[in-house]
């Protein structure tokens, strides 16, 4: 029997049951203990932002944005349609009404084209706009953030970025040159839940270079208590700290992000090499950005057929063999609760649903078993469609 292949799994060592073991030892596992002040410092030093503020997930540090940014009921906050729902639930939770602007076929980023040409049309005719855009690095490529910025910046409408699947991404060339994804915005979110680059078991980051923003966060996130002798809260907060224990993780993790970035590239130049001259489509490149490849995933030939059922074919195909593969997300337009949402195109996204397919990509994949990958999918293109 040939191993499994999973798709993407964590990747913890000795490091990390050392400093969770201390962690649990020093009898500080929840909310007192140095281990959330470390992860906070190194990870801001990491990305270059001023603050970092660890939260109890991803999801939470973007709800804390939106409430910082002052997003209330019916409110309208613009968002990328292509993403995972979590980016999406944030402004749902403060039920801001949703803009859902489609992709770009060439960066699955957001189009600042379309959005551009809304904000333009509403504001001659008057009309609302949304307090708050917030982008989608999708799948470990930056999306173009200084672009987001500079359209926010026209209209006065802050810039969120949901870096939670690309940690480890910048930016190399243009007016962010040097930057990390989550830095350029006015503020950035990140997640380390299971299947991320780095996890902490379940947790987030929030990242910002505004001093008020950092201290509101952390008040915010810790149930909005005054230091007072009595319990006084000034408003109503949420418990979204996160533990010592899975900030003790994170800091062992973070040592080791430069090496899960540099294999998660590498895994993906391995596979987009193979697939050079098929009919498979990689994952966008966007020049002046480096992309973490975070999950490899690429678009299947839809074989003449107008849905999903030939990137279905070749995922069961992956699956008998062992080989574990993933669709990628139904843009949020097409999700049941947001039906009545406004969405600007939608094509991109539909098409990227309905071809994309992720491929095993933990950076403890070895060459062996990525190459069992890359023969099975190249055998599968060699197979008649019907
Ligand atoms: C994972 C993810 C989130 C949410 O992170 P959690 O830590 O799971 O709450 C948000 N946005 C995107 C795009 C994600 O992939």
């Amino acid at each position: 029997m040939t191993e499994r292949i999973p798709l993407a799994v964590p990747n913890i060592g000795a490091r990390e049951s050392e400093l969770v073991r201390d962690a649990v030892d020093s009898g500080f596992v929840s909310s007192v203990g140095h281990y959330v002040a470390d992860f906070e410092r190194a990870f801001a030093e990491k990305v270059g932002a001023k603050h970092a503020v660890a939260c109890a997930s991803g999801t939470a540090a973007l709800h804390v944005a939106m409430r910082m940014v002052g997003i209330r009921p019916g409110d309208e906050v613009a968002v990328s349609d292509f993403t995972f729902m979590a980016s999406s639930n944030a402004a749902s939770y403060q039920f801001a009404d949703l803009l859902l602007v489609d992709s770009r076929a060439d960066t699955w980023g957001m189009d600042l084209d379309l959005l551009e040409v809304e904000l333009e049309r509403r504001s001659r005719g008057g009309e609302r706009l949304p307090k708050a855009i917030e982008i989608v690095h999708i799948l470990g490529q930056p999306a173009d953030a200084a672009r987001a910025v500079a359209l926010g910046e026209t209209y006065g409408i802050p810039v969120i970025e949901d870096a939670a699947e690309a940690l480890g991404a910048v930016y190399t060339d243009g007016p962010a040159a040097g930057r990390h994804v989550g830095t350029v915005g006015l503020m950035g979110a990140f997640s380390f839940n299971g299947n991320k680059i780095m996890t902490t078991g379940g947790g987030g980051m929030l990242t910002t270079d505004d001093d008020e923003l950092a201290a509101r966060a952390k008040h915010l996130t810790t149930q909005a208590r005054l230091p007072d002798r009595g319990y006084l809260h000034d408003e109503v907060g949420f418990n979204y700290r996160l533990t010592n224990v899975a900030a003790a993780l994170g800091v062992a993790q973070l040592e080791r992000l430069d090496e899960f970035v540099a294999r998660k590239r590498e895994i993906a130049q391995r596979y987009t090499d193979a697939f050079a001259d098929t009919a498979i489509t990689p994952p966008p490149q966007v020049p002046g950005t480096e992309s973490t490849f975070w999950l490899y995933s690429v678009l299947v030939p839809d074989r003449g057929r107008d849905d999903e059922s030939a990137r279905d074919e070749l995922q069961d195909f992956l699956g008998v063999a062992g080989i574990d593969s993933r669709a990628l997300w139904r843009p949020l337009h097409l999700q049941p609760p947001l039906k009545n949402e406004r969405v600007l195109g939608g094509a991109v996204g539909e098409d990227v649903f309905r071809r994309g397919l992720s491929l095993p990509c933990s950076t403890t994949l070895t060459d062996a078993e990525q190459e069992r990958v890359i023969g099975r999918v190249l055998e599968w293109l060699d197979r008649p469609g019907d």
